[in-house]
């Protein structure tokens, strides 16, 4: 393998003592565009050329242009105006934007404070998952401190402009990641998804024009427009710029997060992972997040680590979370273990989700628990198929797409459950 550049956006101070203090950060350049953006040297619309230039795509796991879904918001409109950032990593496999908040937090609420700037927002809320009490103090307290040294608040460096930024500790529902139920929870009510449109860049927060980014995309913009957007997208491939957080976790030596360039191979992630585990072959590989389709390893061994490869490949990049299964993995019993997740998970506001999750996993459960019958390959196809596209959020697609995917690529693995009752590493 040859030597891969690591940590050169968001992670960029994570080896430096107290990284999360302002004062490293600002011994490493931090808030001179902040400053820059004050004094008028950098204009709404030059930032989102910038943005745009730097080819960053939403981090999130939609993938969207960043520069774009600004260009969305009118900044000259009357009355508040909201940005958002999504911190709620709640999806199996992922906890990179855990160590942004951890070890990085004030180039996340720069990149905040440019953004609200850019959309005219004067007031931000970071929406951070309930269980991450650290991240959250962490961030909380570059907050406190960007106050303190008058980074935030009115008349902000006499620059006449205001922010203040709010953080939002979640209360544990998977849901509340998604966009318009994040959006709910923040309102005081029951964190589930809204009908769009309306979207939020013209009814979001309070029914006021809202902007939502993911923290490693807000978290990005600091450098994107320190060096220019260019030296972001020379980064990556045509049509995704930039370094990218991939969360490895599994069977690998060396669990745990990894900022490469986008598009990197896979079998370079996976080398820098220490590889597989105990010597073992790699079996397969959820690229994205447990809501991506999982991949046979033949197929996982020739893509990049970038949206097209791994949509040519067969499934999506999503928020770069990287499950390693090994040859010993049971397909049957990881299943078993996803379609609970989501089945706990739906709100329950459409009824193909809300029944089909629940109907998915008791079909899944009857298959590992040896008592599968051999018409339920064919339910699982059918109902997996039914939900997909029939929902108000992605939710419902997250829980059909491993059904689908692992049925694709380790069909026999049911069957033999279901013909033996047992798994096919099971001497029956
Ligand atoms: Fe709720 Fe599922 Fe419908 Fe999303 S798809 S709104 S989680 S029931």
């Amino acid at each position: 393998m040859a030597s891969i550049p690591l940590n050169e956006c968001c992670y960029r101070l994570n080896h430096l003592d107290k990284s999360w203090d302002i004062e490293t950060y600002m011994a490493n350049g931090g808030y001179e565009v902040w400053k820059k953006v004050l004094a008028g040297e950098l204009t709404p619309q030059e930032i989102i050329d910038e943005v745009k230039a730097s080819n960053i795509r939403g981090r999130g796991g939609a993938g969207f242009p960043t520069g774009l879904k600004w260009s969305f918001m009118n900044r000259y409109a009357p009355g508040p105006k909201y940005i958002l950032c999504n911190s709620d990593e709640g999806e199996p496999g992922t906890f990179k934007d855990r160590d942004i908040l951890r070890y990085n937090p004030h180039q996340l609420v720069e990149g905040m404070m440019i953004a609200g700037y850019v959309i005219g927002a004067n007031t931000g809320y970071n929406y951070i998952r309930g269980e991450f009490w650290e991240p959250y103090k962490r961030f909380d307290q570059a907050v406190q401190q960007a106050y303190e040294a008058g980074l935030l608040g009115k008349n902000i460096l006499g620059s006449g402009w205001d922010f203040d930024l709010y953080t939002h500790l979640g209360a544990g529902a998977y849901i509340c990641g998604e966009e318009t139920a994040l959006i709910e929870s923040i309102e005081g009510k029951k964190g589930q998804p809204r009908f769009k449109p309306p979207f939020p860049a013209s009814f979001g927060l309070y029914g006021r024009p809202t902007t939502i980014n993911n923290t490693e995309t807000l978290a990005s913009i600091p450098m994107i427009l320190a060096k220019g957007g260019k030296w972001f997208a020379d980064l990556g491939v045509p049509g995704a710029g930039g370094t990218k957080i991939f969360s490895v976790s599994g069977h690998v030596e060396k669990p745990g997060n990894y900022e490469i360039r986008m598009g990197t191979p896979f079998k370079d992630l996976l080398a820098l992972a220490g590889g597989v585990w105990k010597g073992r072959k790699l079996k397969a590989v959820i690229p994205g997040g447990s809501s991506t389709a999982v991949l046979p390893a033949e197929k996982a061994l020739e893509m990049n680590m970038d949206y097209d490869s791994i949509a040519k490949a067969g499934s999506f990049l999503g928020a770069g979370s990287v499950i390693i299964m090994d040859e010993t993995t049971d397909m049957v019993k990881a299943l078993d273990r996803l379609t609970w997740f989501y089945y706990e998970e739906s709100c329950g506001q459409c009824t193909p989700c809300r029944e089909g999750t629940g109907w998915m996993h008791r079909v899944v459960h009857r298959i590992y628990t040896g008592k599968g019958r051999p018409e339920d390959i064919d339910m699982l196809k059918d109902v997996s198929g039914k939900i997909m596209g029939r929902v108000i959020c992605g939710l419902g697609d997250a829980a059909a797409i491993p059904v689908a995917s692992f049925l694709e690529h380790f069909e026999h693995e049911f069957r033999h459950y279901i013909e033996h009752g047992c798994s096919i590493y099971d001497r029956a």
